[in-house]
């Protein structure tokens, strides 16, 4: 089994974005010292908008260029380590901008892609691209959109196919939420699903479609699992508290579902979750799934999850490889 350990790199967009150090730099930095130490390879998902509005606002405020440096650092770092550096995009951005003192996180009416207009969508995907090619220097093939809002997927096919996507990743299936800024349901897809091909619609596969589905590992969490995180978060707060110090979108509902109801939720390695990972593997290359797709966020990494990231790359690293996105082979 392939194990593909990938990261949205991004800071938070609740009231408190978080610092650019504690959201991205330190956590990646302990990632990447897995890469050295292990030799396995990472995919990190760049929030590309982000790094536009840096560049756009770093001219009136300085202090931007710093943080636009070091996020330029860590890219290449990354390369360096052949991790894969690819397209991840929270459009929201475009309506978002700094006042000086913090970032103004505008999300309504513009959190995902299909709050746009055709000609938006069009636009904002190839400049998000060409940005992010021009900084690595390689073509953007994989994606992963803000907060999983991939659908409908038929208003994205024409420019992906146009500047060379081929493959997502976003869905995990059996998830599912909607709410005033988020909306996606995964729950068509069936659970423990290998990649598949598809055309206008990311949860129905189509032989020789022109994309790949590459879906996040999936599990049904018990409300036991998140009152353990609850309780352990307020036992052992060092240990489980996330190196990022923003505050996350609400997502209204969630927390309640969650801790009353089995809820179908990706495999992370986000802070407690982490916990889980050789479990989960287990049980994928037992029904003989070929690719493991993990997500995790370095802005949710925790010291806890880190310990745990790296025990399961230990003991499982002669029994998986760890490849990126970019190693995979569609043809
Ligand atoms: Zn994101």
């Amino acid at each position: 089994m392939q194990v593909l350990l990938s990261f949205d790199y991004e800071l938070f967009f609740g009231t408190e974005t978080g610092s650019v150090e504690q959201c991205m730099i330190r956590p990646t930095n302990l990632l990447l010292d897995l890469c050295r130490k292990y030799g396995i390879r990472m995919t990190f998902f760049v929030d590309v908008g982000y790094l536009i509005q840096l560049e756009a606002h770093a001219g009136r405020f300085p202090e931007l260029t710093n943080d636009l440096n070091q996020v330029r650092q860590q890219i290449s770092d990354m390369q360096a380590l052949n991790c894969d550096v690819q397209l991840h995009i929270h459009p929201h951005w475009e309506k978002s901008a700094y006042d000086g003192q913090k970032w103004n996180i505008v999300t309504d009416g513009c959190y995902k892609l299909d709050d746009f207009s055709d000609a938006e969508i069009e636009q904002i995907v190839k400049r998000y691209a060409h940005y992010l090619q021009t900084l690595t220097n390689k073509p953007v093939t994989s994606f992963r959109a803000g907060g999983w809002c991939v659908q409908p997927f038929s208003r994205l096919a024409k420019v992906f196919a146009e500047i060379g996507i081929q493959c997502d990743s976003s869905v995990f299936p059996g998830g599912q939420f909607q709410s005033p800024h988020y909306d996606f349901d995964f729950t068509a897809v069936p659970r423990f699903s290998p990649a598949y091909r598809f055309e206008d619609d990311v949860c129905v596969p189509v032989p020789n479609g022109r994309f790949v589905e590459l879906p996040i590992a999936s599990w049904l969490y018990k409300p036991g699992f998140y009152w353990r995180l609850y309780v352990l978060g307020r036992l052992f707060p060092s240990r489980h508290k996330m190196m990022g110090d923003g505050t996350f979108l609400a997502q209204p509902g969630r927390k309640t579902s969650v801790l009353t109801q089995p809820v179908w939720n990706h495999v992370s390695s986000d802070g407690y979750y982490a916990g889980m990972l050789g479990k989960q593997a287990a049980f994928y290359n037992q029904r003989g799934v070929e690719h493991f797709v993990v997500i995790g966020h370095p802005k949710g990494l925790t010291i806890y999850a880190l310990e745990q990231l790296e025990r399961f790359v230990r003991t499982n690293q002669n029994k998986y490889s760890f490849p990126s996105f970019s190693e995979l082979e569609w043809s």
